[in-house]
């Protein structure tokens, strides 16, 4: 790792003491392939459940591409809005000697120069919000200004975190930093959602592979990176789902530290 890499990884650290790079949790999903369910990345069919916003696209782990895919099931704030639906076209793509991956992730700025819930952009002199509609929604669940069940078709996935957050509005309000906490909502939320599609869905393949993290999109010059939650293998010949997020968070380490 570099000085500059190094210097990134510690503010995120700031906030996030079990962060690693997004490159480096990519690495570690291929060990943990390996070692589980020996296959290679170009026989995992992998989907996504991140925010739409462009700067997850620009930080996006090079990686990744050797998998196949991604399948994007995320809309704002990485809310699985591609819905059971989804994740059922997704499961028809999969390789039948292959297995699928889900990473599922909300995310949060982190700036070496502002608070929490900022970042600067390329090309940009002033920090700008991430997630931005996270960020709209709290500033609305603050002011009193989210009506309980008002979704409309033209604001549906923004409606829907602000639903999202009324329901837990005691929970963020009264935390000591209530993005953080928002956040921490959505990923229970998203986790949830992709737990309820994964059981919905037939899956042609043996191994069903989910990550969930907080996602930490840095400065232009920082890059991504992300804290694991869950690490979840379903081996669907034997029937049975082992969490794997010690060994995971093991290998995240020793990556990290090479
Ligand atoms: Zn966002």
């Amino acid at each position: 790792m570099n000085e500059l890499n190094r210097d990134a990884l510690s503010i995120v650290r700031g906030h996030y003491p079990r962060a690693v790079a997004t490159s480096t949790s990519v690495e570690a999903l291929f060990e943990l392939i390996r070692t589980h369910c020996a296959l290679l990345p170009n026989q995992l069919m992998f989907a996504d459940s991140i925010c739409c916003d462009d700067v997850n696209a620009i930080e996006y782990p090079r990686r990744a591409y050797e998998m196949l895919g991604p399948f994007k099931l995320g809309g704002l704030n990485g809310l699985p809005f591609a819905g059971r639906t989804g994740m059922a076209a997704f499961a028809g793509h999969v390789p039948s000697e292959g297995a699928v991956f889900i990473f599922y992730a909300p995310h949060i700025g982190v700036s070496r120069s502002g608070p929490l819930g900022s970042l600067l952009r390329v090309g940009q002199t002033r920090l700008s919000g991430c997630c931005g509609a996270a960020k709209a929604a709290l500033a609305r669940l603050q002011s009193g200004q989210i009506v309980k069940g008002s979704v409309e078709d033209d604001d549906y996935q923004f409606n829907s975190i602000e639903q999202l957050f009324l329901e837990n509005k005691s929970r963020i309000l009264e935390a000591g930093d209530p993005l953080y906490e928002a956040t921490e909502v959505t990923y229970e939320e998203i986790h949830r959602r992709i737990a309820r599609f994964v059981a919905a869905t037939k899956f042609s393949c043996r191994y069903v592979v989910r990550i969930g993290a907080v996602l930490q999109n840095g400065d232009h010059d920082m890059g991504s990176f992300m804290e694991p939650r869950h690490a979840i293998i379903s081996d669907l010949a034997s029937e049975q789902t082992k969490d794997v997020l010690v060994d995971y968070v093991s290998l995240l380490e020793t990556v990290n530290a090479r």
